[in-house]
């Protein structure tokens, strides 16, 4: 899952992560709440609203590993297992859920990351997820990738061919920077290279969404602050992974971060933020449909999960 080399600059990572926390006190969701999208009945897709912004979680499959630390990416295998939740009682596995985000912005139609298409052992649902909520691939405008690791760019090609056709496809410059430099990526880098706009960090980068730095996962790794009216939705990529491992002790690394010190530093401003802030958080890896908050509990912090009815 390491694919870059480290980067070193942990002190700058953690500025740039507090540079994003210049919102102001953050109310709760404060919009007159809307009416869902509407969206077919199915446990794949969870429609909700960000402030006047229609929204979809669109489940792509599970990653699942055995607690061994070759699989998966904690080492501190016997920490792990005595951390209430963090393995399955049923099976004594990780689980990671995979769900991209789709948003329409304005006659944007907008996905966050593309699932891993079928790799890591995943489902590859993205697409029949997509369509159950009414979107064509064709219809996709934008696709913003979070980073250039399988489970978050495996679905931008499909059998050879460019999964969304009509799609402009985001990323970070440093992200984009690194991609074309790793060879094993080099036959998608020159398929995606015609419809690839770079971003410098922090960009505006459709009408309401912008990047967000989330340092030391890999070189160029964003977030995205989704924003309308009072509602705010910020989506973390890999900042974290597991929503009871990463939440409760960001202090513990993975060998799927390229710098440790910035990940964890990442992680540790990430849940601060979202907890002072009350922000809502979506987590790509969280449990379907990666809907909550952080909140402080003793010296840490928790997840809880929010999942508003559907109508
Ligand atoms: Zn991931």
């Amino acid at each position: 899952m390491t694919l870059y080399p480290r980067l070193a600059a942990a002190g700058l990572m953690l500025a740039a992560v507090l540079a994003g926390c210049s919102e102001p006190a953050q109310k709760a969701e404060t919009s007159a709440p809307a009416p869902a999208p509407a969206v077919a009945a199915n446990p794949d897709v969870h429609a909700f609203r960000i402030g006047q912004l229609e929204a979809v979680a669109l489940k792509d499959g599970d990653i699942v590993m055995p607690n061994d630390g070759k699989a998966s990416p904690w080492s501190n295998t016997e920490e792990v297992a005595a951390l209430a939740g963090a393995v399955d009682a049923a099976d004594g596995k990780i689980h990671l859920s995979v769900q991209p985000l789709l948003v329409r912005d304005g006659d944007r139609v907008v996905l966050i990351d593309t699932g891993a298409g079928g790799q890591m052992g995943t489902q590859n649902k993205l697409q029949a997820s997509l369509r159950t909520a009414g979107v064509d691939p064709a219809q996709v405008t934008d696709i913003l990738i979070s980073h250039a690791h399988g489970d978050h760019v495996g679905g931008l090609m499909a059998n050879g061919a460019l999964a969304f056709p009509n799609a402009v496809i985001h990323v970070s410059i440093p992200e984009w920077t690194a991609m074309q430099a790793y060879a094993p990526q080099a036959d998608m880098v020159r398929a995606l290279t015609p419809r690839v706009r770079p971003f410098a960090p922090g960009a505006q980068v459709t009408p309401s969404i912008r990047a967000v730095s989330l340092d030391g996962h890999t070189p160029g790794h964003t977030g995205y602050e989704i924003t309308s009216g009072d509602a705010r939705l910020l989506y973390i990529g890999d900042a974290l992974h597991s929503s009871i491992i990463s939440v409760q002790r960001p202090d513990w690394t993975n060998v799927w971060d390229d710098d440790n010190a910035a990940a964890v530093a990442t992680r540790q401003a990430l849940l601060e933020r979202g907890a002072s802030r009350n922000l809502l958080i979506y987590g790509v890896h969280f449990p379907f449909p990666g809907l909550g908050r952080f909140q402080r509990r003793d010296d840490g912090f928790i997840w809880v999960p929010e999942t508003p009815a559907q109508p």
